[in-house]
């Protein structure tokens, strides 16, 4: 039996493929370009390169329709319960106020995610493209959403209220969601394991950060706080996003400037973050990096920036969480830079937070420890898995134990 995991971004879909006994991974691939000139599919099977070609895809079904059929060629979409794919779960970023955890998708599921396509245009409409090409190719099986804002749904009213007339959120719901939230919630758990402690007893912060970038506070398992709020705009500086900004600013863009909301909005998304603060052209943290290491200023202050906005969150969320037992990084920056980790963490000593630079320099595999033995506050680098911790949702949800 096998479960079969879908993520569809903006212009991208991957899947993975995995055993339902064990959750091994056997088989993975992604179409990328997706309702642009040339879409290109890559599939490997068990950690191989299988195929890698250009594919007709001018949406997410007809990319994950190409991608079912390389299962079907690796052998792995077997007819029978045994052989074939029995639950597909499905990556959703918005289920609103409404999704909590993850559900088996029912008409009512699927207009929920269309309802909250006003909310997440570039991915809500594609997962719900992938969700019917998904049970037009697999009628039998369970079809489960995994929502990226359910694991925030455990925050206070105090902390995802915006301080606005309350109608825009009675009415128009606009407040605090919080996104990458299938990750945080791994990456927590997965820190307790590592620490061998009790989930509900402990407290910590989880720093996901990527190409997109959010902190979260986490008590026993539940989300508290998170950096992200209405849109995936909020929070931190990002490889091209702001994050924090005074609204009034985009007001004076659009009145001053001569911006209309959708430019003013690209704007903000696309041209500005670590791209724009560096200005070498990349928003990429490793461009960042070799340039500050070059001696660019700018590049300098983009890394500066970038990592005091994060021990910002740091302190926020420890007073938040009154108290604070391990800070976790993850995602491509989290796990890769020793430079953002170290800056970071500087000067938080007061906080019971002492990095160990040997271990932050290290590499390596797996979860890993970089705070000093005399550090309160255990720092660790956990490699994320979505797709993982998506396939547990669907199993959870399969067996009804959620
Ligand atoms: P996405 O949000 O698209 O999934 P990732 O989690 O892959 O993004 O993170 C992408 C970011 O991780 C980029 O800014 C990239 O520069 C950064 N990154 C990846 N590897 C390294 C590295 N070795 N050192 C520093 N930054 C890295």
């Amino acid at each position: 039996m096998k479960i079969l995991v879908t993520n569809a971004g903006s212009s991208s879909l991957k899947i993975t493929c995995f055993a339902a006994e064990g959750l091994q991974e056997v088989a993975k691939g992604m179409v990328e370009r997706i309702g642009q000139a040339s879409p290109a599919l890559r599939f490997s099977q068990n950690g191989g390169q299988v195929a890698s070609r250009p594919v007709e895809a001018a949406d997410a079904g007809q990319a994950l329709r190409a991608l079912v059929a390389c299962l079907g060629e690796a052998g792995l979409n077997g007819a029978d319960q045994e052989e074939g794919i029995v639950a597909v779960g499905h990556r959703v970023v918005h289920g609103g106020e409404e999704m909590t955890r993850p559900v088996l998708v029912t008409p009512e599921i699927k207009e929920l995610i269309a309802r909250y396509a006003a909310l997440a245009p570039l991915h809500n409409p594609p997962s719900l493209a992938g969700i019917e090409a998904a049970q037009e190719l697999f009628p039998d099986a369970a079809q489960v959403a995994a929502f990226d804002t359910a694991f925030h749904a455990s925050m206070p009213e105090r902390a995802f209220i915006y301080a606005l007339p309350w109608e825009l959120y009675e009415q128009d719901k606009i407040r605090r969601y919080g996104f990458h939230g299938i990750s945080h919630g791994f990456v927590f758990h997965e820190a307790a394991r590592h620490l061998g402690a009790e989930p509900s007893g402990l407290k910590a912060v989880t720093c996901h950060l990527g190409n997109g970038c959010s902190m979260a506070a986490v008590n026993g398992g539940a989300a508290r706080d998170t950096s992200m709020g209405f849109t995936p705009l909020e929070g931190l500086i990002m490889g091209t996003r702001c994050g924090d900004l005074d609204p009034a600013a985009v007001l004076y863009l659009q009145e001053q400037k001569g911006l209309g909301p959708a430019e003013a909005l690209e704007l903000m998304n696309h041209r500005s973050g670590l791209l724009a603060l560096a200005g070498i052209g990349s928003g990429d943290l490793r461009d960042i990096e070799q340039a500050a290491g070059e001696g660019a200023p700018r590049a300098q202050l983009a890394l500066d920036a970038f990592a005091y906005r994060i021990k910002k969150y740091i302190g926020a969320y420890a007073a938040a969480l009154g108290g604070l037992d391990a800070v976790v990084f993850t995602a491509g920056i989290g796990e890769n830079s020793p430079t953002v980790r170290r800056l970071a963490c500087a000067g938080l000593e007061f906080l019971g937070l002492e990095i160990d630079e040997k271990l932050n320099q290290e590499g390596g595999e797996g979860v890993r420890e970089i705070s000093a033995p005399s550090s309160r506050v255990r720092l660790l680098v956990i490699p994320t898995n979505e797709e993982l911790a998506i396939a547990r949702q669907v199993l959870r949800v399969v067996r009804r134990e959620d």
